[in-house]
Protein backbone atom coordinates (compact mmCIF):
# COMPACT_ATOMS: atom_id res chain seq x y z
CA UNK A 1 0.00 0.00 0.00
CA UNK A 2 1.15 3.67 -0.86
CA UNK A 3 0.93 5.82 2.14
CA UNK A 4 0.94 9.67 0.69
CA UNK A 5 1.73 12.44 2.45
CA UNK A 6 -1.47 13.93 3.93
CA UNK A 7 -2.60 17.27 1.59
CA UNK A 8 -2.73 20.27 3.72
CA UNK A 9 -6.12 20.17 3.46
CA UNK A 10 -6.19 17.23 5.60
CA UNK A 11 -3.97 17.95 7.98
CA UNK A 12 -6.28 21.35 8.36
CA UNK A 13 -9.34 19.28 9.02
CA UNK A 14 -7.58 17.43 11.28
CA UNK A 15 -6.35 19.99 13.32
CA UNK A 16 -9.82 21.27 13.18
CA UNK A 17 -11.45 18.26 14.22
CA UNK A 18 -8.81 18.08 17.66
CA UNK A 19 -10.23 22.16 18.51
CA UNK A 20 -13.52 21.21 17.88
CA UNK A 21 -13.14 18.08 20.27
CA UNK A 22 -11.21 20.03 23.06
CA UNK A 23 -13.90 21.66 25.15
CA UNK A 24 -15.84 18.16 25.19
CA UNK A 25 -12.90 15.97 25.76
CA UNK A 26 -10.96 18.22 28.64
CA UNK A 27 -14.37 18.31 30.64
CA UNK A 28 -14.99 14.79 30.93
CA UNK A 29 -13.89 13.20 34.29
CA UNK A 30 -10.46 11.73 34.93
CA UNK A 31 -12.42 8.62 35.47
CA UNK A 32 -14.34 8.46 32.35
CA UNK A 33 -10.54 8.90 30.85
CA UNK A 34 -9.09 6.56 32.30
CA UNK A 35 -11.67 4.23 31.12
CA UNK A 36 -11.18 5.57 27.47
CA UNK A 37 -7.26 4.77 27.93
CA UNK A 38 -8.14 1.52 28.91
CA UNK A 39 -10.63 0.86 26.29
CA UNK A 40 -7.26 2.31 24.16
CA UNK A 41 -5.45 -0.82 25.31
CA UNK A 42 -8.23 -3.19 24.82
CA UNK A 43 -8.23 -2.44 21.62
CA UNK A 44 -4.59 -2.50 20.38
CA UNK A 45 -4.79 -6.33 22.06
CA UNK A 46 -7.41 -7.10 19.51
CA UNK A 47 -5.94 -6.47 17.07
CA UNK A 48 -3.76 -9.61 17.77
CA UNK A 49 -1.05 -11.09 15.81
CA UNK A 50 -1.45 -8.94 12.78
CA UNK A 51 0.17 -6.52 14.70
CA UNK A 52 3.21 -8.31 15.61
CA UNK A 53 3.63 -9.60 12.42
CA UNK A 54 3.18 -6.06 10.63
CA UNK A 55 5.76 -4.48 12.91
CA UNK A 56 7.84 -6.99 12.76
CA UNK A 57 7.98 -6.84 8.88
CA UNK A 58 7.58 -3.31 9.20
CA UNK A 59 11.10 -3.12 11.14
CA UNK A 60 13.01 -6.04 11.03
CA UNK A 61 12.67 -6.09 14.49
CA UNK A 62 12.53 -9.70 16.40
CA UNK A 63 8.74 -11.25 16.98
CA UNK A 64 10.09 -11.04 20.90
CA UNK A 65 10.87 -7.30 21.19
CA UNK A 66 8.04 -7.00 19.45
CA UNK A 67 5.46 -8.80 21.91
CA UNK A 68 7.52 -7.38 24.65
CA UNK A 69 6.80 -3.70 23.00
CA UNK A 70 3.08 -4.22 23.12
CA UNK A 71 3.03 -5.46 26.54
CA UNK A 72 5.38 -2.45 27.31
CA UNK A 73 2.71 -0.10 25.22
CA UNK A 74 -0.49 -1.29 27.11
CA UNK A 75 1.77 -1.39 30.51
CA UNK A 76 2.18 2.01 29.89
CA UNK A 77 -1.46 3.01 29.08
CA UNK A 78 -2.44 1.24 32.37
CA UNK A 79 0.21 3.26 34.24
CA UNK A 80 -1.30 6.65 33.42
CA UNK A 81 -4.89 5.17 33.23
CA UNK A 82 -4.02 4.47 37.34
CA UNK A 83 -2.19 7.68 37.78
CA UNK A 84 -5.48 9.46 36.95
CA UNK A 85 -7.81 7.73 38.96
CA UNK A 86 -5.66 9.06 41.83
CA UNK A 87 -6.91 13.01 42.15
CA UNK A 88 -3.62 13.82 43.59
CA UNK A 89 -1.79 13.56 40.58
CA UNK A 90 -3.48 17.38 39.80
CA UNK A 91 -1.05 18.58 42.69
CA UNK A 92 -3.91 21.14 43.59
CA UNK A 93 -3.39 23.79 46.27
CA UNK A 94 -5.38 25.13 48.21
CA UNK A 95 -4.42 28.65 50.51
CA UNK A 96 -7.62 29.38 52.32
CA UNK A 97 -8.47 33.22 52.74
CA UNK A 98 -7.57 35.38 55.89
CA UNK A 99 -10.34 37.88 55.37
CA UNK A 100 -8.81 39.59 58.60
CA UNK A 101 -5.68 39.50 58.30
CA UNK A 102 -4.20 43.36 58.35
CA UNK A 103 -2.87 45.53 56.58
CA UNK A 104 -4.86 43.32 53.63
CA UNK A 105 -7.29 40.53 53.86
CA UNK A 106 -6.09 37.43 51.93
CA UNK A 107 -7.85 36.05 49.21
CA UNK A 108 -8.89 32.04 48.94
CA UNK A 109 -6.29 30.87 46.15
CA UNK A 110 -6.71 27.25 44.52
CA UNK A 111 -4.29 26.13 42.02
CA UNK A 112 -5.09 23.15 40.11
CA UNK A 113 -4.02 21.73 36.35
CA UNK A 114 -5.63 21.98 33.15
CA UNK A 115 -4.49 20.78 29.37
CA UNK A 116 -3.04 23.12 27.14
CA UNK A 117 -5.08 21.45 23.65
CA UNK A 118 -4.46 19.96 20.58
CA UNK A 119 -1.01 18.32 20.89
CA UNK A 120 1.21 17.11 17.53
CA UNK A 121 2.87 14.13 18.08
CA UNK A 122 5.78 12.73 16.19
CA UNK A 123 7.08 9.25 16.96
CA UNK A 124 10.74 7.71 16.33
CA UNK A 125 11.53 4.63 13.62
CA UNK A 126 13.09 2.32 16.43
CA UNK A 127 10.04 1.84 18.64
CA UNK A 128 7.18 1.35 15.90
CA UNK A 129 4.79 0.53 19.32
CA UNK A 130 6.18 1.86 22.33
CA UNK A 131 7.02 5.58 21.08
CA UNK A 132 4.34 5.35 18.31
CA UNK A 133 0.87 5.80 17.67
CA UNK A 134 -0.19 5.07 20.76
CA UNK A 135 3.51 5.29 23.07
CA UNK A 136 3.91 7.57 25.76
CA UNK A 137 3.69 11.15 23.89
CA UNK A 138 0.16 10.02 22.92
CA UNK A 139 -1.16 8.72 25.90
CA UNK A 140 0.73 11.17 28.25
CA UNK A 141 -1.61 13.69 25.96
CA UNK A 142 -4.52 12.34 25.72
CA UNK A 143 -4.55 11.31 29.67
CA UNK A 144 -3.99 15.17 30.43
CA UNK A 145 -7.11 15.95 28.79
CA UNK A 146 -6.01 16.73 25.06
CA UNK A 147 -6.61 15.77 21.61
CA UNK A 148 -3.82 13.96 19.63
CA UNK A 149 -2.70 14.32 16.04
CA UNK A 150 -0.23 12.03 14.96
CA UNK A 151 2.61 12.24 12.17
CA UNK A 152 2.57 8.58 11.50
CA UNK A 153 6.66 7.42 11.23
CA UNK A 154 7.04 6.47 7.55
CA UNK A 155 9.37 3.36 8.71
CA UNK A 156 6.06 1.85 9.77
CA UNK A 157 2.87 3.71 8.18
CA UNK A 158 0.55 -0.22 8.33
CA UNK A 159 1.77 -0.14 11.89
CA UNK A 160 0.56 3.24 12.75
CA UNK A 161 -2.05 2.72 10.72
CA UNK A 162 -3.44 -0.34 12.71
CA UNK A 163 -3.05 1.56 16.00
CA UNK A 164 -4.60 4.70 15.25
CA UNK A 165 -7.71 2.27 14.17
CA UNK A 166 -7.32 0.68 17.46
CA UNK A 167 -7.63 4.49 19.14
CA UNK A 168 -10.33 5.51 16.74
CA UNK A 169 -12.08 2.75 17.75
CA UNK A 170 -12.02 3.36 21.35
CA UNK A 171 -12.78 7.23 20.53
CA UNK A 172 -16.04 5.97 19.09
CA UNK A 173 -16.98 2.95 21.79
CA UNK A 174 -17.00 6.23 24.26
CA UNK A 175 -19.02 8.76 22.12
CA UNK A 176 -16.05 10.75 22.00
CA UNK A 177 -15.87 13.18 19.15
CA UNK A 178 -13.76 11.76 16.29
CA UNK A 179 -11.56 14.79 16.74
CA UNK A 180 -9.98 13.70 19.42
CA UNK A 181 -7.19 11.57 17.86
CA UNK A 182 -6.45 11.41 14.19
CA UNK A 183 -3.53 9.85 12.11
CA UNK A 184 -1.71 11.85 9.66
CA UNK A 185 0.68 10.27 7.03
CA UNK A 186 3.80 11.81 5.67
CA UNK A 187 7.45 11.29 4.46
CA UNK A 188 8.10 14.66 3.44
CA UNK A 189 9.32 17.18 6.15
CA UNK A 190 6.43 19.56 4.92
CA UNK A 191 3.67 17.30 6.71
CA UNK A 192 5.38 17.66 10.31
CA UNK A 193 6.44 21.79 9.45
CA UNK A 194 2.52 22.74 8.37
CA UNK A 195 1.64 20.93 11.57
CA UNK A 196 4.05 22.43 13.88
CA UNK A 197 3.35 26.00 12.95
CA UNK A 198 -0.51 25.62 12.61
CA UNK A 199 -1.76 28.27 15.15
CA UNK A 200 -4.54 25.91 16.72
CA UNK A 201 -1.83 23.21 17.95
CA UNK A 202 -0.83 23.89 21.44
CA UNK A 203 2.31 21.91 22.09
CA UNK A 204 4.60 19.11 20.82
CA UNK A 205 6.27 15.72 21.64
CA UNK A 206 8.77 14.57 19.44
CA UNK A 207 10.97 11.51 19.74
CA UNK A 208 13.45 10.71 17.09
CA UNK A 209 16.94 12.77 15.78
CA UNK A 210 18.21 15.92 16.72
CA UNK A 211 18.30 17.32 12.97
CA UNK A 212 14.36 16.57 13.27
CA UNK A 213 13.77 17.60 16.52
CA UNK A 214 15.98 20.86 16.67
CA UNK A 215 14.11 21.77 12.96
CA UNK A 216 10.48 21.31 14.87
CA UNK A 217 11.70 23.46 17.67
CA UNK A 218 12.94 26.08 15.67
CA UNK A 219 9.46 26.58 13.84
CA UNK A 220 7.49 26.12 16.67
CA UNK A 221 9.62 28.64 18.73
CA UNK A 222 9.65 31.32 15.47
CA UNK A 223 5.24 30.71 15.65
CA UNK A 224 3.60 34.34 16.40
CA UNK A 225 2.59 32.45 18.90
CA UNK A 226 5.11 30.19 20.13
CA UNK A 227 4.45 26.68 21.93
CA UNK A 228 6.64 24.20 23.88
CA UNK A 229 8.01 21.53 22.03
CA UNK A 230 9.43 18.20 23.84
CA UNK A 231 11.50 17.31 21.68
CA UNK A 232 13.61 13.87 23.29
CA UNK A 233 16.54 13.42 20.53
CA UNK A 234 19.55 11.24 20.30
CA UNK A 235 22.46 10.78 23.08
CA UNK A 236 25.34 8.87 23.53
CA UNK A 237 24.70 8.35 26.79
CA UNK A 238 28.29 8.00 28.51
CA UNK A 239 29.79 5.44 30.97
CA UNK A 240 32.55 5.80 33.06
CA UNK A 241 34.51 2.69 33.87
CA UNK A 242 36.92 3.18 37.22
CA UNK A 243 39.83 0.84 37.82
CA UNK A 244 38.34 -1.06 41.03
CA UNK A 245 35.46 -1.83 39.35
CA UNK A 246 37.01 -2.84 35.72
CA UNK A 247 39.47 -5.32 38.00
CA UNK A 248 36.96 -6.95 39.57
CA UNK A 249 35.51 -9.09 36.59
CA UNK A 250 36.82 -7.53 33.51
CA UNK A 251 35.38 -10.40 31.26
CA UNK A 252 32.26 -10.28 32.69
CA UNK A 253 31.69 -6.53 32.62
CA UNK A 254 33.37 -6.04 28.70
CA UNK A 255 30.21 -9.10 27.80
CA UNK A 256 27.73 -6.99 29.55
CA UNK A 257 28.62 -3.35 27.74
CA UNK A 258 29.02 -5.39 24.13
CA UNK A 259 25.44 -6.68 24.74
CA UNK A 260 24.16 -3.20 25.51
CA UNK A 261 25.73 -1.83 22.62
CA UNK A 262 24.94 -4.17 20.50
CA UNK A 263 21.30 -4.45 21.89
CA UNK A 264 18.25 -3.92 19.05
CA UNK A 265 21.30 -3.23 16.77
CA UNK A 266 22.21 -0.65 18.65
CA UNK A 267 19.53 1.42 17.41
CA UNK A 268 18.41 2.90 20.98
CA UNK A 269 18.41 6.03 22.27
CA UNK A 270 20.08 4.92 25.15
CA UNK A 271 22.41 2.76 23.40
CA UNK A 272 26.21 3.72 25.31
CA UNK A 273 28.28 5.06 22.33
CA UNK A 274 30.90 7.38 24.59
CA UNK A 275 32.92 5.12 27.41
CA UNK A 276 35.37 7.16 29.38
CA UNK A 277 38.24 5.31 31.35
CA UNK A 278 41.79 6.20 32.26
CA UNK A 279 45.05 5.21 30.59
CA UNK A 280 46.71 2.63 32.76
CA UNK A 281 42.78 1.11 32.25
CA UNK A 282 43.20 0.85 28.85
CA UNK A 283 43.37 -3.18 28.32
CA UNK A 284 40.16 -3.30 28.78
CA UNK A 285 39.71 -2.35 25.94
CA UNK A 286 40.97 -5.16 24.51
CA UNK A 287 38.21 -7.44 25.84
CA UNK A 288 35.72 -5.36 24.86
CA UNK A 289 36.80 -5.34 21.11
CA UNK A 290 36.92 -9.24 21.32
CA UNK A 291 33.37 -9.08 22.96
CA UNK A 292 32.30 -6.90 20.10
CA UNK A 293 34.39 -9.22 17.45
CA UNK A 294 31.71 -12.18 18.36
CA UNK A 295 28.39 -10.38 18.27
CA UNK A 296 26.68 -9.75 15.01
CA UNK A 297 25.59 -6.93 12.92
CA UNK A 298 21.81 -7.34 12.72
CA UNK A 299 19.26 -5.92 10.29
CA UNK A 300 18.79 -1.96 10.73
CA UNK A 301 15.38 -0.71 10.69
CA UNK A 302 15.69 1.06 7.53
CA UNK A 303 17.81 1.09 4.37
CA UNK A 304 18.50 4.79 5.40
CA UNK A 305 19.91 4.21 9.46
CA UNK A 306 22.24 1.51 7.91
CA UNK A 307 23.78 4.02 5.21
CA UNK A 308 23.95 6.32 8.07
CA UNK A 309 25.44 3.89 10.00
CA UNK A 310 28.27 3.07 7.25
CA UNK A 311 29.12 6.57 6.71
CA UNK A 312 29.17 7.45 11.06
CA UNK A 313 31.51 4.50 11.29
CA UNK A 314 33.90 5.30 8.91
CA UNK A 315 34.32 9.00 9.97
CA UNK A 316 34.72 7.67 13.48
CA UNK A 317 37.91 5.56 11.89
CA UNK A 318 39.51 8.65 10.57
CA UNK A 319 39.78 11.03 13.98
CA UNK A 320 39.87 7.78 16.00
CA UNK A 321 41.51 4.51 15.94
CA UNK A 322 39.22 1.40 15.29
CA UNK A 323 40.14 -1.48 17.62
CA UNK A 324 37.61 -3.95 16.82
CA UNK A 325 39.06 -6.48 14.24
CA UNK A 326 36.46 -6.49 11.36
CA UNK A 327 35.70 -4.56 8.36
CA UNK A 328 33.12 -1.93 8.90
CA UNK A 329 30.06 -1.45 9.52
CA UNK A 330 30.32 -4.11 12.02
CA UNK A 331 29.87 -3.66 15.87
CA UNK A 332 32.74 -1.43 16.52
CA UNK A 333 34.72 0.29 19.18
CA UNK A 334 37.08 3.08 18.59
CA UNK A 335 39.44 4.94 21.47
CA UNK A 336 40.52 8.38 21.39
CA UNK A 337 42.28 10.39 23.59
CA UNK A 338 40.95 13.38 25.56
CA UNK A 339 43.61 15.77 25.15
CA UNK A 340 43.75 15.40 21.76
CA UNK A 341 40.08 14.60 20.45
CA UNK A 342 38.09 15.68 17.84
CA UNK A 343 34.83 16.60 18.92
CA UNK A 344 33.01 15.03 15.59
CA UNK A 345 33.80 11.80 17.49
CA UNK A 346 31.35 12.94 20.38
CA UNK A 347 28.48 13.01 18.22
CA UNK A 348 25.90 10.36 17.94
CA UNK A 349 26.31 7.55 15.62
CA UNK A 350 22.87 5.51 15.35
CA UNK A 351 23.74 1.97 15.19
CA UNK A 352 25.91 -0.53 17.65
CA UNK A 353 29.57 1.00 17.91
CA UNK A 354 30.92 2.96 21.22
CA UNK A 355 33.97 5.66 21.32
CA UNK A 356 36.25 5.47 24.30
CA UNK A 357 37.89 8.70 25.71
CA UNK A 358 41.03 8.03 27.45
CA UNK A 359 42.20 10.27 30.61
CA UNK A 360 45.04 10.50 32.78
CA UNK A 361 43.20 10.84 36.36
CA UNK A 362 39.49 11.88 37.80
CA UNK A 363 40.62 15.45 37.49
CA UNK A 364 40.95 15.22 33.75
CA UNK A 365 37.87 12.90 34.01
CA UNK A 366 35.72 15.41 35.38
CA UNK A 367 36.89 18.02 33.19
CA UNK A 368 35.86 15.63 30.36
CA UNK A 369 32.82 15.35 31.47
CA UNK A 370 31.94 18.86 32.00
CA UNK A 371 32.69 19.73 28.62
CA UNK A 372 30.26 17.56 26.99
CA UNK A 373 26.54 18.01 25.83
CA UNK A 374 23.49 16.94 27.89
CA UNK A 375 22.56 13.53 27.75
CA UNK A 376 19.79 10.97 28.31
CA UNK A 377 21.85 8.29 30.71
CA UNK A 378 24.83 8.60 32.21
CA UNK A 379 26.54 6.00 34.49
CA UNK A 380 29.17 4.39 36.76
CA UNK A 381 31.14 1.18 36.82
CA UNK A 382 33.02 1.52 39.93
CA UNK A 383 33.09 0.64 44.01
CA UNK A 384 31.19 2.26 46.34
CA UNK A 385 34.75 3.83 47.67
CA UNK A 386 36.41 4.79 44.36
CA UNK A 387 33.19 6.64 43.21
CA UNK A 388 33.46 10.61 44.11
CA UNK A 389 30.93 13.00 44.95
CA UNK A 390 32.66 15.36 42.56
CA UNK A 391 32.52 13.02 39.57
CA UNK A 392 28.26 11.92 40.28
CA UNK A 393 27.81 15.70 41.04
CA UNK A 394 29.54 16.43 37.12
CA UNK A 395 27.53 13.83 35.84
CA UNK A 396 24.13 14.64 37.29
CA UNK A 397 24.53 18.37 35.89
CA UNK A 398 24.43 16.36 32.04
CA UNK A 399 22.48 13.98 32.37
CA UNK A 400 18.56 12.99 32.85
CA UNK A 401 19.40 9.43 34.93
CA UNK A 402 22.52 8.25 36.57
CA UNK A 403 22.70 4.85 36.47
CA UNK A 404 25.56 2.46 39.07
CA UNK A 405 26.87 -0.10 37.70
CA UNK A 406 24.44 -1.31 35.27
CA UNK A 407 23.17 -0.38 31.46
CA UNK A 408 21.31 2.32 29.68
CA UNK A 409 19.30 0.22 27.85
CA UNK A 410 16.10 -0.61 28.55
CA UNK A 411 14.14 2.04 30.12
CA UNK A 412 11.65 1.02 33.19
CA UNK A 413 8.12 2.90 32.89
CA UNK A 414 7.45 4.17 35.96
CA UNK A 415 6.56 7.12 37.94
CA UNK A 416 10.37 7.74 39.22
CA UNK A 417 11.77 7.43 35.73
CA UNK A 418 13.55 10.22 34.29
CA UNK A 419 14.04 9.77 30.27
CA UNK A 420 15.03 13.62 29.36
CA UNK A 421 18.05 15.47 30.01
CA UNK A 422 19.62 18.29 29.08
CA UNK A 423 20.14 20.01 25.71
CA UNK A 424 20.44 18.63 23.49
CA UNK A 425 19.08 15.21 24.86
CA UNK A 426 15.51 17.42 24.70
CA UNK A 427 14.70 20.60 24.54
CA UNK A 428 13.37 21.13 27.72
CA UNK A 429 15.39 19.25 30.41
CA UNK A 430 12.70 19.57 33.18
CA UNK A 431 10.33 17.08 31.70
CA UNK A 432 10.96 13.35 30.91
CA UNK A 433 8.63 11.02 28.52
CA UNK A 434 8.87 7.88 29.92
CA UNK A 435 7.23 7.23 32.77
CA UNK A 436 3.66 9.10 34.64
CA UNK A 437 5.23 12.77 35.13
CA UNK A 438 5.02 13.12 31.40
CA UNK A 439 1.50 14.00 31.68
CA UNK A 440 2.69 17.30 32.79
CA UNK A 441 4.40 18.04 29.80
CA UNK A 442 0.47 18.90 28.29
CA UNK A 443 -0.80 20.70 31.28
CA UNK A 444 -0.39 23.94 32.64
CA UNK A 445 -0.82 25.31 36.08
CA UNK A 446 -4.44 27.83 36.91
CA UNK A 447 -5.15 29.41 39.49
CA UNK A 448 -8.73 30.07 41.20
CA UNK A 449 -9.03 33.27 43.24
CA UNK A 450 -12.42 33.25 45.84
CA UNK A 451 -13.64 30.76 43.61
CA UNK A 452 -17.34 30.30 44.68
P1 LIG B 1 13.73 11.10 12.79
O1 LIG B 1 14.29 10.83 11.46
O2 LIG B 1 14.07 12.41 13.41
O3 LIG B 1 12.15 10.93 12.67
C1 LIG B 1 11.23 11.25 13.71
C2 LIG B 1 9.99 11.92 13.11
O4 LIG B 1 10.25 13.30 12.85
C3 LIG B 1 9.53 11.34 11.78
O5 LIG B 1 8.12 11.35 11.75
C4 LIG B 1 10.12 12.30 10.79
O6 LIG B 1 9.37 12.31 9.60
C5 LIG B 1 9.98 13.63 11.50
N1 LIG B 1 10.97 14.61 11.05
C6 LIG B 1 12.31 14.47 11.08
N2 LIG B 1 12.92 15.58 10.64
C7 LIG B 1 11.93 16.46 10.33
C8 LIG B 1 11.92 17.80 9.84
N3 LIG B 1 13.06 18.46 9.57
N4 LIG B 1 10.73 18.40 9.61
C9 LIG B 1 9.58 17.74 9.87
N5 LIG B 1 9.52 16.47 10.33
C10 LIG B 1 10.68 15.83 10.57
O7 LIG B 1 14.20 9.99 13.85
P2 LIG B 1 14.22 8.40 13.69
O8 LIG B 1 15.12 7.96 12.61
O9 LIG B 1 12.84 7.95 13.69
O10 LIG B 1 14.86 7.92 15.09
C11 LIG B 1 16.23 7.80 15.33
C12 LIG B 1 16.69 8.85 16.34
O11 LIG B 1 15.75 8.95 17.39
C13 LIG B 1 18.02 8.54 17.01
O12 LIG B 1 18.79 9.71 17.05
C14 LIG B 1 17.62 8.12 18.41
O13 LIG B 1 18.62 8.33 19.37
C15 LIG B 1 16.43 8.98 18.63
N6 LIG B 1 15.51 8.45 19.62
C16 LIG B 1 15.33 9.14 20.77
C17 LIG B 1 14.50 8.63 21.75
C18 LIG B 1 14.30 9.36 23.04
O14 LIG B 1 13.45 8.98 23.80
N7 LIG B 1 15.02 10.40 23.31
C19 LIG B 1 13.85 7.41 21.56
C20 LIG B 1 14.02 6.74 20.36
C21 LIG B 1 14.88 7.28 19.39
P3 LIG B 1 10.12 12.08 8.21
O15 LIG B 1 10.80 10.76 8.31
O16 LIG B 1 8.97 12.12 7.28
O17 LIG B 1 11.07 13.22 8.05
Amino acid sequence: MNYKDASIAEIDSAIAAAKAAFPLYRRISDAKRAEFLQAISREILAIGDELIQTACAESHLPEARITGERGRTTGQIQAFADFISNPSWKKEIHDPAQPDRAPLPKPDLFQTQIPLGPVAVFGASNFPLAFSVAGGDTISALAAGCPVIFKAHPAHPKTGDLVGGAISKAVASYGLPAGVFSLIHGASNEVGSHLVQHPDIQAVGFTGSYRGGKALYDLAVRRPHPIPVYAEMGSVNPVVLLSNKIAENPTALAAGLAGSVCMGVGQFCTNPGLLILQKKDAFFLDLLAEELDKLPLGTFLTPGIADAYATGVLNLAQHSKKLTSRDLPSPALFVAESATINRVVLEEVFGPCTVAILVEDETEMISFIESIDGQLTGTIHGTKAEISEELVDALLQKVGRLLFNGFPTGVEVSGAMVHGGPFPATTDSRSTSVGTQAIYRFVRMVCLQNRL
